[in-house]
């Protein structure tokens, strides 16, 4: 049974523990094996993988033909086509009002400074497939990098014991604009994108959710190449008035604890009446899901209803938690947005679940986990880019300048820095004869 906690300061002291996954204790086991691949390249990337996922791949066979993708497409169902596709439609509408633009801002004096805005080279996207497969992670990884315009994107992903890569995935990533695609997963195909391999070319950056051996990698072979972020167990928290259902508030609530046993399902309300009632809709709805055990213990041992004194309330615990979705099921919910300041995204209203948000409304179901929505963003299309600053000084906006830079590398005992300007003085002073 899920616990309701009445009191606002023990259920924050209690909610904001344990909030994100121990990377230490695989930390070990995942050194080896990302050494292994980083020394051993492809011999060894196969030889872990058949270890692990119990496979018997060899280098020729790592890599997906489009022979393997075109089978795919005949495996997969109508309805799972057009689903994906609109769902494809709506990520690359909504990514596609990310994209910055260059500029370059040119000043009466000749100084002309800009940012140039350029797609990375070559990223990895590292889409799930032990327990599950998730070709609306592939969509949610590729599609704002192809927005992005990278032009090589590398997706990797556990193949089943005879090799093979689901054929949701694949169509996925065939939809997706995706350019190569590994059969590897695991720290393993992590360490193969950052380090390269005879048969992967390293990449630029390494995005895309996975399990704890997964993430452990990621962070060790950070700064070698870039990563998005250190997903932990998805969250979500609601706040809900006297206006919501509680057979919609317990649904979401469930929605996000199949997910993982891990997961947390919080529901924050002024409204005594609701709490009991969801908690008496949770049991009753619990009994007919097809992923109860890892619903129930995520519940259980992971979800709380806290009752405040007020909504206003309910929203601050909402932002001292910072959670990934934030569900706002309140007769005004625009009301209420303005004060929302921590939440990966918000979900408004009461015909708004979270699933929509999952899978086809358009955002990125990329985001911060574990409170770092202070911090992080969703994935989003600047996740693919970089910027390099430009600047251009004419004589006339050095001649204006010049000293300052002086005065200021002086004072940093630079005498070089000071000097490298000092002779183009000395030359423009020349030149006009002093003017
Ligand atoms: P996975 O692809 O992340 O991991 C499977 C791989 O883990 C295997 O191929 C194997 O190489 C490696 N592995 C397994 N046991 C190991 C061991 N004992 N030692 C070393 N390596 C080992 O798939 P998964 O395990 O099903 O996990 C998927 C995760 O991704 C879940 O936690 C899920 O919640 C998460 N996910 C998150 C999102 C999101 O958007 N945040 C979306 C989809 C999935």
């Amino acid at each position: 049974m899920i616990r309701i906690i009445t009191s606002v300061d023990k259920a924050l002291s209690e909610l904001l523990q344990n909030r994100t996954v121990d990377l230490e204790k695989v930390e070990n086991v995942v050194k080896d094996i990302v050494t292994a691949v980083k020394n051993g390249g492809d011999e060894q990337l196969c030889a872990i993988t058949n270890r692990l996922d119990g496979t018997k791949l060899s280098p020729g066979g790592l890599a997906v033909g489009q022979d393997e993708i075109k089978a795919a497409y005949q495996r997969v169902g109508e309805g799972f086509l057009t689903a994906l596709r609109l769902a494809a439609q709506n990520i690359y509408r909504f990514h596609d009002r990310q994209r910055r633009n260059s500029w370059i801002d040119p000043q009466p004096d000749g100084t002309t400074l800009g940012q140039m805005v350029s797609p990375l080279g070559r990223v990895g996207i590292y889409v799930p497939g032990g327990k599950a497969s998730y070709p609306s992670s592939v969509l949610m990884n590729a599609i704002p990098a192809a927005v992005a315009g990278v032009r090589q994107i590398v997706m990797v992903t556990p193949p089943d014991k005879s090799g093979a890569v689901n054929p949701h995935t694949l169509v996925a990533a065939a939809e997706a604009g995706v350019t190569e695609i590994y059969r590897v997963g695991g720290a393993q195909a992590v360490a193969a994108l950052a380090y390269g391999t005879e048969s992967i070319a390293r990449v630029d950056k390494i995005v895309g959710p996975g399990n704890i051996y997964v993430t452990a990698a990621k962070r060790q072979v950070f700064g070698v190449v870039d990563i998005d972020m250190l997903a932990g167990p998805s969250e979500v928290l609601i706040v809900a008035d006297d206006s919501a259902r509680p057979d919609f508030v317990a649904a979401d609530m469930l929605a996000q604890a199949e997910h993982d046993e891990l997961a947390s399902s919080i529901l924050v309300t002024p409204v005594a009446a609701l709490a009991q009632k969801v908690q008496q809709q949770l049991n009753k709805q619990l009994a007919r899901l097809t992923r109860r055990q890892v619903a129930e213990k995520s519940i259980n041992e992971r979800g709380a209803i806290v009752i405040t004194a007020t909504l206003d309330e309910a929203v601050q615990v909402a932002n001292a938690f910072a959670p990934e979705h934030l569900e706002l099921m309140v007769a005004d919910p625009y009301r209420w947005l303005g004060s929302v300041h921590g939440a990966g995204a918000v979900f408004l209203g009461h015909f708004s679940p979270e699933p929509v948000g999952d899978y086809i409304a358009g955002p990125n179901h990329v985001l911060p986990t574990g409170g770092t929505a202070r911090f992080f963003s969703p994935l989003n299309v600047d996740t693919f880019t970089k910027k390099t600053s430009i600047i251009g000084y004419s004589s006339r906006a050095l001649a204006k300048d010049g000293e300052h830079v002086v005065a200021l590398a002086n004072t940093e005992g630079l005498t070089a820095h000071a000097a490298s300007v000092q002779h183009r003085l000395a030359f423009l002073a020349e030149s006009t004869g002093g003017e």
